[in-house]
């Protein structure tokens, strides 16, 4: 069953704040020319295409770096309305799932199984 509308919203919000937040870590005092009056969805495009200077994405570490394409990669997910859809299975990502790691692709039971083939190698 596909999320109400509400709690999408609510996803989203929580997407963006954690993608202000990183920026915000990272850059320091120095977020001017990202800031953006509201939090719309084009906001967030238009800072994407700004903040993804090479500069930017040099002086940011691999971690904050992964995080900020996951969140970003959630935001895009919001767009197309296959945000809540587990990439590997197809099924629904449970809610609270959600509530914990809003930028999660993989239900629990394929992020296991990624976890499994990765310790693997
Ligand atoms: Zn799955």
């Amino acid at each position: 069953m596909p999320l109400k509308a509400v709690k999408l919203e609510k996803f989203k919000q929580q997407l963006i704040a954690k993608r202000r937040q990183l920026l915000t870590e990272v850059r320091g005092s120095n977020t001017g020319s990202l800031e953006t009056s509201g939090d719309g969805i084009q906001d967030i495009a238009d800072q994407a295409s700004s903040a993804y200077t090479k500069e930017f994405l040099l002086s940011i570490g691999d971690a904050e770096r992964r995080l900020l394409k996951q969140v970003d990669d959630a935001l895009e997910r919001i767009r197309q309305q296959t945000f809540g859809q587990c990439e590997g299975c197809g099924e629904m990502i449970s809610e609270r799932r959600l509530e914990a790691l809003p930028f999660a692709k993989l239900c629990i039971g394929c992020q296991e199984e990624e976890e499994r083939a990765r310790s693997r190698r």
